[in-house]
């Protein structure tokens, strides 16, 4: 049995993760330390060799790699400590970390605090329940995006992508650009599931069909994919049955939704919050757990990885600061309430401490709409009024206010998207 101690420590060693390690040791922490399940740093960036990420962070175009290798050459200069082909297997109520290794076996870890940035993982054809057969050729697009970009396998050559979300727009490019012939994106919602740029740069730009309102109901074939039959739904999602069409194809790839990966979590006896599907936390990224503090995918999918960076700092900011004994005195306790069009706010309460501290809350609409006003008030006090010219639910919004505007009298702070009359 090996025993391991340490200020932080850190479960998962995407960008979330080193964010958060970066920030830790940079707050002063003594021993950080990242475990990570991979051989490599980098979580899923590791297989996004395309480019698109720090445009906000760095204010410039980098790939996936390019992107977290600056966090890992920051780790490495700033002597952060990594476990990798190390799985946490349990995180106790108490911070005790219980992980395996093929080294050392059972490992346990102690750390004063503790970081969960454990990330997402996509759904699948279980997931979504599509009735037919059940051949080779049905991948997650993130699946088929680490065959191609890091293994050097091709999956298929007539594609046939269900769900608009950003991984399926990425890999109707590659696909494209590897010479497969991609016969049409499918979309159940009637608007985008990801963000507009990759419908431009991905889709468009490459002429690939976008079928909105439409599903894919059935898979046919027996060996390998031979087709799927496609139709479009009624305004309840229901398959209209005269307007199935057969779409022959040998592949089918599947963008349709990311999942926090929160197992952990949820053993670990911290609070989840059931829209989110990820840790309750504070504007500290502190969880129910005052010694666990989350941040990145595991919290909310994000769909910029410069936000998860952002979030991901403060989380290894504060974790230090706890570990340390210099967390701030909270003084009281400020919910936050999803107004008109709102489906969550990110994070899901404020503890305020004494200083009047710059606070964003991320969050996404629940439906896409034109011309609308984004309000965050308190009381009588407007905190934040934003125009905007549209909202989609693909694309994160931010509110931001300062705690010291929050009415004394006020324990509430409510987000709104309203449509202009
Ligand atoms: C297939 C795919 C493609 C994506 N493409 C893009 C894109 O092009 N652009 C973009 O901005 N965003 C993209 N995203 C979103 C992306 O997930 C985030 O931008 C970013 O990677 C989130 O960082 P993270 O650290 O939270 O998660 P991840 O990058 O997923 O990192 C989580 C890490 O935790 C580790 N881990 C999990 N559980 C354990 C455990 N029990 N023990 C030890 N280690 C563990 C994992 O191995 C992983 O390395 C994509 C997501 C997916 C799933």
């Amino acid at each position: 049995m090996h025993n391991i101690q340490c200020d932080v420590a850190i479960i998962g060693g995407g960008p979330a993760g080193l964010a958060a390690a970066v920030s830790a040791k940079k707050q002063g922490a003594q021993k950080v330390l990242i475990i990570e399940r991979d051989t490599a740093l980098g979580g899923i960036l590791q297989q996004c060799i395309h480019p698109g990420f720090g445009l906000t962070y760095y204010n410039e175009e980098l790939t996936g790699p390019e992107y977290y290798g600056r966090f890992i050459k920051q780790a490495e200069s700033l002597g952060i400590e990594s476990l990798l082909d190390t799985m946490v297997l349990e995180v106790q109520p108490t911070g005790k970390i219980i992980c395996v290794n093929s080294k050392y076996g059972i490992t346990y870890v102690d750390a004063k605090s503790v970081v969960l940035a454990m990330g997402c993982r996509e759904r699948t054809r279980a997931n979504i329940q599509i009735p037919g057969t059940r051949p080779a050729g049905i991948y997650t697009a993130g699946a088929a995006q680490r065959l191609i970009n890091r293994q050097n396998e091709m999956v298929g050559r007539e594609i046939v992508i269900l769900g608009s979300g950003d991984i399926g727009m990425i890999m109707a490019r590659r696909l494209t650009l590897e010479g497969a012939h991609v016969v049409a994106v499918v979309e159940i919602m009637n608007y985008l599931a990801g963000l507009t740029r990759n419908r431009v740069q991905c889709l468009d730009d490459y002429d690939i069909p976008l079928l909105l309102s439409h599903t894919v109901t059935r898979i046919v074939g027996n060996e390998r994919v031979e087709g799927v039959y496609v139709a479009q739904v009624d305004e309840n999602k229901r398959p209209i049955g005269e307007t199935e069409e057969f779409y022959p194809c040998d592949t089918l790839l599947l963008s349709v939704g990311l999942i926090p990966e929160n197992e952990l979590s949820r053993a670990t006896d911290i609070e989840i919050s059931a829209v989110t599907n990820g840790p309750v936390v504070n504007q500290f990224m502190q969880t129910s757990n005052p010694a666990v503090f989350a941040c990145g995918n595991v919290v909310h999918v994000n769909d910029l990885v410069d936000n998860v960076t952002l979030e991901s700092e403060i989380a290894g900011r504060e974790a230090a600061r706890y570990a340390m004994g210099s967390f701030p005195q909270v003084k009281r306790r400020i919910s936050l309430e999803t107004g008109n069009n709102v489906r969550y706010l990110c994070p899901h309460l404020l503890d305020i401490a004494d200083m009047d501290e710059q606070i964003t809350l991320y969050f996404r609409v629940l439906a896409p709409e034109h011309n609308v006003t984004i309000t965050a008030k308190s009381g009588d006090a407007v905190l934040y009024k934003k125009k905007a010219v549209k909202v989609n639910p693909g694309e994160m919004e931010h509110v931001t206010f300062k705690t010291g505007e929050i009415p004394a009298s006020s324990d509430c702070v409510r987000v709104d998207v309203t449509k202009e009359v």
